[in-house]
Parts: C-alpha cells; sequence; structure tokens
C-alpha cells in the first residue's frame, strides 16, 4: 500500500486541530474549575500561564510538529510513504510531485482512496488577505496568549477556541454574521453559550457581519456593517473549512471538479476504483466520520461484509464549557422533513446532579422525538460533560431505540444522565 502525504501524516487533527485543542480545553477547565472552588470548597486563586500549555502541544501533541511517529507507524506496518503532492493522472494511477525532487508515478492495483481534507475557509472581506491574521494553524501553534482577540466566526472551532484565550486572561470578542453561536446546533445551545461566554466577559456579537479588515503593523482594526469599529491585537478567522480539492486531477476519473464536496454511494465509492473519506464528501467534518468512512472503504476493497455509511446518527461534540454534544436531527431538521414532533427539554441545574454539581452546572438536554415511529431522531446534551452523557443518546438514536424502551430503563443515580430520563418523563406522547 502506498499512501502519499504532502505535509504531515495524520493530517489536521493532531498537528492543528482535535488533539492541540482539546489541551488547550483541558488546561483552560482546570483555571476555571479553580475558580469555582470559592464559596464551594474554601478559597483559591490560579495564576494563569500559558507555557506548560504550549510546552504540552509542542512536545506531547505534535512533537514540535514532526511526524516521524506516525510516519514510522505507517511504514512499520508495511505502508510505502511518498512525500508530496499527490495528482491522479488516470484511473488507477497518482503522480506524486516531490516538491522540486522529482516526481514519482504510482499504478494501483486495487484503487485509490482520496482523503485530502479541508483547509480554513478565508472569507473575502475587502483588506483580509493583507493582513496577519490567524486562522486554527497559527492559533494552536500560539507561543503567548494576546492582550485582545477577535474571533471571526462563532462555530465549534471559534467558540472553543475563544474560550481558551479568554480563560488565560485575553479580551475576547466573537463575531458571528448569524443569529447565534454554534449555528448548527439547537437554537438553545447557542443561546446557552452566549449566556455562559458572556458571564465570563467574553463580548459576543451575534447577526453582525465584518466589513472590513486592516491591521496597522500592531493591532487588527475590524469595522462592523453597523459602522462600529473594533480592535484587537490578534484575528482569529474561524469561518469554516473548505474541501481540499484543487489540483486533484478529478476529472480524469470523472469525478466533478465543480463540486463542493465529492459524490460518493454508501460504500464511498466516488468513480470505479476510486473511493473518498473524510472531509471532503461533505458529511460533517469530524475525525470520527474520517476513520469511519475509512472502515467502509477497507472492508469494500478486501471484500468483507459491512453495512453501508450510515447517516442519521451522527455525533457531535462542541468541547466548550459547558460541552455542547449532539446528534441526528435538530427540531428545525426533523420538522423539515415533515415528521410528526414530540419536544422535550430538561435543565442539568434542576436534575438532582446538577444541583449537587452547582457552580459550572449550566446545560439542558432536549430530545426529539418522531412521534409516528415513536423513536428518537435527534438529541442535545449539554452540560459540565455533555460529549460523554451523549453517547447513550447517540445509541438510542443510532438502533432507534422505542421511547418506550428508554423510559423503562434504569438511569444510575445521581449522573448527569439522569436529566435524560427527566426530559423523557416531561415528553408528551
Ligand atoms: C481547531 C480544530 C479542532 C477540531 N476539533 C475536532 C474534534 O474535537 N473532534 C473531531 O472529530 N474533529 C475535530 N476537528 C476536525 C478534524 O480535524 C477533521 O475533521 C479531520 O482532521 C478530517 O480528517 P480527514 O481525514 O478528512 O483529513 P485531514 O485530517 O485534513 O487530512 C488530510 C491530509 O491530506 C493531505 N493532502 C491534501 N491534499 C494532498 C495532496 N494533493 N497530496 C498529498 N497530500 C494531500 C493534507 O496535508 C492532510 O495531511 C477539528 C478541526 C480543527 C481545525
Amino acid at each position: 500500500m502506498a499512501g502519499v502525504e504532502s505535509r504531515l501524516v495524520g493530517g489536521e487533527c493532531p498537528y492543528f486541530g482535535c488533539v492541540p485543542s482539546k489541551m488547550m480545553i483541558r488546561a483552560a477547565n482546570l483555571l476555571a474549575e479553580a475558580g469555582r472552588v470559592n464559596g464551594m470548597a474554601g478559597r483559591a486563586q490560579a495564576e494563569p500561564s500559558w507555557d506548560p500549555v504550549a510546552r504540552r502541544i509542542r512536545d506531547e501533541a505534535t512533537d514540535n510538529w514532526n511526524d516521524t511517529v506516525a510516519a514510522d507507524r505507517f511504514t512499520g506496518k508495511g505502508g510505502h510513504l511518498f512525500r508530496g503532492n499527490g495528482r491522479i493522472t488516470g484511473p488507477g494511477e497518482v503522480r506524486v510531485d516531490r516538491k522540486g525532487d522529482g516526481v514519482d508515478v504510482l499504478r494501483a492495483r486495487r484503487g485509490i482512496v482520496i482523503n485530502t481534507g479541508t483547509v480554513p475557509a478565508i472569507p473575502p472581506i475587502p483588506g483580509l488577505a493583507e493582513t496577519p491574521y490567524w486562522t486554527n494553524r497559527e492559533a494552536i501553534q500560539a507561543t503567548r496568549v494576546p492582550e485582545s482577540l477577535i474571533v471571526l466566526g462563532g462555530g465549534a472551532i471559534g467558540a472553543e477556541l475563544a474560550q481558551v484565550f479568554a480563560r488565560f486572561g485575553a479580551r475576547v470578542t466573537i463575531i458571528e454574521a448569524l443569529g447565534r453561536l454554534v449555528p448548527p446546533e439547537e437554537p438553545e445551545a447557542g443561546e446557552l453559550l452566549a449566556a455562559v461566554f458572556g458571564s465570563q466577559g467574553i463580548d459576543v456579537r451575534t447577526g453582525v457581519s465584518a466589513t472590513h479588515i486592516s491591521h496597522d503593523g500592531v493591532g487588527f482594526g475590524v469595522k462592523l456593517a453597523e459602522g462600529e469599529a473594533l480592535t484587537a491585537i490578534e484575528l482569529l478567522i474561524a469561518t469554516g473549512r473548505k474541501a481540499n480539492l484543487a489540483d486533484l486531477g478529478l476529472e480524469t476519473v470523472g469525478i466533478d471538479v465543480n463540486a463542493r464536496f465529492v459524490p460518493v454511494d454508501e460504500r464511498m465509492r466516488a468513480a470505479p476504483g476510486v473511493w473518498a473519506i473524510g472531509d471532503i464528501v461533505g458529511h460533517g467534518a469530524f475525525t470520527h466520520m474520517s476513520t469511519y468512512h475509512a472502515g467502509i472503504v477497507i472492508a469494500d476493497i478486501l471484500g468483507e461484509q459491512r453495512h453501508g455509511a450510515e447517516y442519521h446518527a451522527v455525533p457531535k461534540v462542541t468541547f466548550t464549557d459547558p460541552e455542547i454534544g449532539s446528534v441526528g436531527l435538530t427540531e428545525a431538521q426533523a420538522r423539515e422533513q415533515g415528521m410528526d414532533l414530540r419536544i422535550s427539554v430538561s435543565q442539568i441545574p434542576s436534575s438532582a446532579r446538577g444541583w449537587i454539581h452547582k457552580a459550572g452546572n449550566d446545560g439542558f438536554i432536549k430530545l426529539v422525538q418522531d412521534a409516528g415511529r415513536g423513536i428518537l431522531v435527534g438529541a442535545t446534551s449539554a452540560g459540565p460533560v455533555g460529549g460523554e452523557v451523549l453517547s447513550m443518546l447517540t445509541l438510542a438514536v443510532h438502533a432507534r431505540v422505542p421511547v418506550q424502551r428508554l423510559r423503562e430503563m434504569i438511569y444510575a443515580y445521581p449522573t448527569f444522565h439522569r436529566a435524560v430520563e427527566d426530559a423523557l418523563r416531561d415528553m408528551t406522547d
């Protein structure tokens, strides 16, 4: 097997995405927990320092952005690694441009798997291109916390990093063009985050857009459509991701080069002898989606029996504090599909565990039931461990467990997931 990689073996997640960002979040949450000691467990005063965070990301997460360990793991299993830019040149053929150091031509007996991921989507705001803005890559490599930071985009990546830098002392403003934070999530999630962020001193501006961006050598100026002008030392662009499909030679195997994502069937087949997986197929930009797809392709290539790709129970977690976990359809998406719905929301603070937890107990459980089938088609779990509580909801949506059976099961007392039982109890039939 040949693997072609133009940058770092392992992709975005271990070097610039999930892993280092979750290390930052872990550190930021420790500071938040220290702040919660007062009034509940005595007195504590934490002095934030970014040095151990930057060091941990450099040394433990990314090996100083060196992929030797990952590359050795791949070649140790018998893979042949080709470093350079890969381009399909016809059925079963890939040319690897070794960036000025020659060209390799690979011929596949079984097939080609395209897994080129995404890059940050940079909005065409006048002035922006001429400024030294951050994307997730610069934010992850930050060796100091800026005194002030504007985050353009209030989706999962923007919200997570905004809270991290705020907890380490930056004055943070989030600008989100849509009406709420984490727009793909339930409205309650965006409202909750806006309230929590506001109480933590983050300036959240929703429904506003930037019209001009400048940099004077020291800091950024961001003009808003309403006429207001904001300033900050750093600017993080977190306005979404764009599939890496340019110059891959897709047309040589009959794949539409102008499509936003690569169309695939349930076995991830994009063309005869060509599979596509991960962010580029447009079913959610998550590491677990990419590895899920990989399992399907491996089974297909090896001729093993396996269920084709299903997307009715895709879980996702925004690792803010509170965490926002969600699975399946939102209420609005389910309504668009014409389902007869039963909706129920329970509040974490009024659950037994939430009441015990007290400081930092913000959150809720929202369930979306398709009454016609008597099953959950979507759920949101926001709270201190919202991403963990999500697991049982993911199972319920995935396996289409009847709501009646969910009501009949036993929920350990006093856990956060008992708020699921509260929501089920309050759900009208
Ligand atoms: C800040 C941040 C936080 C995130 N947090 C999470 C999280 O908590 N949980 C989660 O599930 N997801 C998270 N994600 C998303 C996750 O990182 C991506 O969904 C995941 O990395 C996508 O995997 P992939 O296999 O599709 O592609 P990628 O990981 O993007 O890998 C694609 C690889 O292909 C290479 N490549 C591209 N074109 C070529 C070419 N022509 N030739 C050779 N090589 C090429 C690239 O260099 C790259 O290494 C986060 C992302 C960011 C930015």
